[in-house]
């Protein structure tokens, strides 16, 4: 049987951080399915269409790598997919808490689902898509935070 892999998030954008969180699964797994999450509550600045959009083309290198959107419960889209690991990547330990807090719920949800979590480059730790977004929208720029193709769709939404 294929081990599938699922890595869910906002990627509001997708950041170098992100990117290197899927090279590292796509090594380890058979397929990984990045799946968009769609927040009604959340006011991203890109629609998931664009967001799904920048991932198909930021993970084209990859042939085990797929992109998806789903609302809803992780726990039930797992089930969909039939896949058994959800990623999820660890920055700083300021990252720790929430995310087991939300592992653990996923699996009192999903019994047959397990977290793993990856841990980017040293140099990404301090990486996030809020902070982008921030910089980004006071015309700042952060080198190698988000592909090219990223930065220039940012660019378009805050042009000076
Ligand atoms: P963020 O937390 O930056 O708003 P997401 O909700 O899109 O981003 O995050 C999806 C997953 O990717 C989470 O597990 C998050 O911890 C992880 N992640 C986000 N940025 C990085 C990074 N720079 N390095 C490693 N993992 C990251």
């Amino acid at each position: 049987m294929k081990n599938i892999a699922v890595y869910p998030g906002t990627f509001d954008p997708v950041t170098n951080g992100h990117l290197d969180i899927i090279r590292r699964a796509a090594e380890i797994f058979d397929k990984v399915i990045v799946a968009v999450l769609i927040n009604k509550n959340k006011k991203p600045i890109f629609t998931a269409s664009q967001r799904l959009d920048h991932l198909k083309h930021c993970t084209k290198q990859f042939k085990n790598v797929t992109v998806d959107s789903f609302d809803g419960l992780l726990a039930d889209y797992m089930r969909i997919k039939k896949a058994k690991v959800a990623i999820r990547g660890l920055r700083a330990l300021t990252d720790l808490e929430y995310e087991f807090i939300l592992a653990n719920t996923n699996s009192e949800l999903n019994p047959d689902m397990e977290t793993v979590f990856l841990m980017p480059s040293a140099k990404y730790t301090y990486l996030t898509s809020s902070m982008v977004r921030e910089a980004y929208a006071f015309g700042g720029r952060l080198k190698n935070s988000v592909p090219p193709y990223v930065e220039k769709e940012l660019l378009k939404i805050y042009k000076k």
